[in-house]
């Protein structure tokens, strides 16, 4: 993995860079970072950098021995570990050394952009939660003590270090404190407040932001070549998550899915139609996951942005379908000064309520009523 292959992050690849060429590579770091962020990938590409033996000034040559080996992820002192539970093909005692294959391919697959989801799907564990076990702090101890085969440096990735549990932490504390010389453990992790402080305290934290609607944006347009505005609406509703802006631009069944319902929507707010609305939210909304419930508030979000900025005469800054433009005319009226807040807060309340698990009937019938008083403020 290069860091030239990795989207957006450039502050943090210049500091890792830096760590290198200075000669202070702390052993154990924390790589900590919203879902859908390079954080795996830039702990891959950091290692490979480290163990480069002809480094460029910005990035690793990815043609010495070590890179070859690196690219492939096949690296003989380049170790994983990350949750693991049974399935189909290991019926018992998992552990992440019997999933290496897996794992790989997993990687190339996702192109190093993971998340627990899409990870317990790849091995089909139906709905079974991973974790860390001590099996894993067992097999990783031992293959950290045996010799470095070939490499500067060993390098133990450990994914998701959330799901490392007690007693498989406990095992890792003392080598985390005190590791075998050239050693680093890189430790990647989602969530702060589910790591165990014992592991945290021990380790340099690497805070990684998610990505920016720009990082996100030009990906698509580089990587899947979107046109300009399909790449920022789906750079909007993927709000800074790569693993989610790549599934939106393939999953396109139906682009204007979101549009369609929103246009409904809004007719009927303003009708204030109680069982249209009910309707609307029984047949069109309740039907969909509640993924796509929070997409679909978030997409109407962005909407409302882009009332705003064409009321005040900032059209080229909007960028919508000609369609959306279309209903914009008619509807940016509506929004303005008085009532744009009200209504941002009311749908990032309701993504959180959803997120919650809370009643989507209910949050979009409340919304229904609160946005026919707020287009009355306007
Ligand atoms: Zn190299």
């Amino acid at each position: 993995m290069l860091f030239s292959q990795i989207i957006g992050h450039e502050d943090i690849k210049k500091k890792l860079i830096q760590s290198v060429k200075d000669n202070r590579v702390a052993h154990a770091q924390l790589f900590l970072g919203p879902e859908g962020t390079g954080k795996l990938a830039l702990a891959i590409a950091y290692a490979q950098y480290i163990n480069c033996s002809n480094k460029k000034d910005n990035d690793s040559c990815g043609e010495c021995p070590s890179c070859k080996k690196y690219n492939n992820l096949a690296h003989p002192d380049l170790h994983f570990i990350f949750p693991t539970t049974t399935n189909k093909s290991v019926k018992k005692d998992a552990e992440s050394d019997l999933f290496m294959t897996e794992w790989r391919d997993y990687l190339i697959s996702s192109k190093t952009y993971a998340d627990l989801h899409s990870w317990y799907n790849f091995l089909d564990v139906e709905n079974k939660q991973g974790m860390i076990n001590v099996r894993d702090a067992s097999t990783i101890i031992r293959k950290l003590n045996l010799k470095t085969y070939e490499a500067e440096y060993k390098v133990a990735i450990i994914w998701m270090a959330e799901k490392l549990n007690i007693q498989a932490a406990n095992k890792l504390l003392k080598l985390l404190e005190e590791p075998p010389e050239k050693t680093v453990f890189l430790l990647i992790s989602e969530n702060q407040d589910e790591l165990l402080n014992t592991v945290r305290s021990r380790t340099v934290l690497v805070k990684i932001p998610k990505l920016s609607l720009d990082e996100v944006q030009n990906a698509l347009v580089q990587e899947f070549h979107c046109d300009s505005v399909k790449a920022y609406n789906t750079a909007v509703l993927a709000n800074g998550n790569w693993i989610k802006a790549r599934s939106f631009v393939n999953d396109d069944n139906d682009d204007n899915l979101y549009f369609r319902l929103f246009q409904k929507w809004m007719r009927y707010c303003f009708r204030f139609s109680a069982s249209e609305l009910i309707d609307f939210i029984a047949n069109d909304i309740k039907p969909l996951v509640r993924e796509k419930q929070k997409e679909f508030l978030a997409y109407g979000l962005n909407i409302f942005h882009n009332s705003l900025l064409y009321n005040n005469g900032l059209k080229d800054r909007v960028l919508l379908s000609q369609e959306e433009m279309g209903f914009l005319n008619n509807f940016a009226p509506f929004i303005s000064n008085n009532n744009i807040d009200l209504i941002i807060e009311l749908f990032e309340e309701s993504i959180n309520q959803i997120e919650r698990n809370g009643s989507a009937s209910l949050i979009f019938l409340d919304d229904s009523f609160k946005i026919f008083n707020y287009f009355k403020m306007k």
